[in-house]
């Protein structure tokens, strides 16, 4: 997953692409989510579950919060697979 849209301008193509794939991955990976996640954004730091088209509008007014570079509130394990090696 290419995380390098969260550290380019807001106002870039490549920014709204991530902003896409990053709503799409939460849909991917949290089931009956009801079209509603934390928001990750500057103002919310994952507190409020918003619908994700708000989701979208935060993270293009507010930006994300770059700080989140793991997205455990939104599907991803906390563990990295790259590092753990048992299997
Ligand atoms: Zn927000």
């Amino acid at each position: 997953m290419d995380r390098s849209w969260m550290n380019s301008n807001r106002l870039s193509i490549d920014y709204k692409e991530g902003v896409n794939k990053f709503i799409q991955f939460a849909f991917e990976n949290l089931p009956n989510n009801n079209g509603r996640f934390y928001c990750p954004c500057m103002k919310c730091f994952n507190i409020p579950k918003l619908h994700f088209e708000l989701i979208k509008s935060h993270l293009i007014c507010h930006g994300v919060n770059q700080s989140y570079t793991k997205w455990i509130w939104h599907g991803e394990s906390v563990t990295d697979p790259i590092a753990s090696n048992t299997n």
